[in-house]
């Protein structure tokens, strides 16, 4: 294969080295904050129960003054009753206490409500709390491979940008020049292989068998009459069991 061939398909090599890496950088960010977003997802469960726990304790304890409230309006009225003087008092007075007790029962009531609430709440505060412990072990990991594949990748991007550089040294203008046009029309891929039944492997388009030929001598540069990619070869190899069968 001729040296020039050799180089250009290096330097695609290189070229979708640089893209992939810049486009692995450019979705770091991103990728970090729906990480971010996920744990946040676990945060908010966490905070959202415990606000439930907060407002069924704040509850529960209006609901225990007015247990204060009417016990005192009870104990009152039990001792006006001792000093009530007619009948019609004491009738006026029995109708008061029953109905306080009933109030009194029916907020009591609602506290044991409220305390059997804070159970569930409670429960589901520690659940949301281990799913959150879970979650943030799994984010910290998510992020700590993150981290490194960045690393990584930063580091192939800059030696293949290196090796880009180097190579252009190496290379015609004038070839430099129709790679990148090439390039620039057909999203990053100037070079192309040939298949073995004559096609150009990237647009599928048969070359003219002329065309095939010279592109199977490696050795020129010719562009795809379809795309314009550069085409190479890679002869198959020897059929050597193929031989042996038939003889
Ligand atoms: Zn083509």
């Amino acid at each position: 294969m001729s040296p020039d061939l050799q180089r250009l398909i290096k330097l695609q090599q290189l070229e979708s080295t640089i893209a992939d890496a810049k486009a692995t950088i450019a979705a770091h960010p991103p990728r970090l904050a729906d990480a971010d977003a996920r744990l946040n997802v676990s945060t908010q469960a966490v905070e959202a129960a415990k606000g439930r726990l907060k407002d069924n304790q704040e509850a529960r304890r209006n609901l225990e003054k007015d247990v204060a409230v009417y016990q005192g309006r009870l104990t009152k009225f039990k001792d006006q009753l001792s000093l009530v003087k007619t009948n019609k008092e004491y009738q006026a007075m029995q109708h008061e206490i029953a109905t306080a007790q009933s109030d009194l029962g029916g907020v009591e009531e609602k506290v044991l409500e409220r305390m059997l609430e804070a159970d569930t709440i409670t429960a589901d505060v520690k659940r949301a709390e281990a799913a959150l412990a879970v979650r943030q072990k799994e984010i910290d990991a998510e992020k700590k491979a993150m981290i490194a594949e960045l690393a990584s990748v930063e580091a192939s991007l800059k030696e293949a940008t290196e090796g880009r550089v180097e190579l252009l040294k190496n290379l015609e203008p004038r070839l430099i020049a129709i790679f990148e046009q090439v390039a620039r029309v057909r999203k990053g891929v100037a070079i192309s292989m040939a298949t073995r039944d004559g096609l150009c492997s990237v647009c599928h388009v048969r070359m003219r068998p002329p065309v095939f030929q010279q592109v199977r001598q490696n050795d020129n540069i010719i562009q795809c009459e379809s795309c314009q990619r550069i085409l190479y070869w890679i002869p198959p190899p020897p059929p050597v069991e193929h031989a042996v069968v038939h003889t």
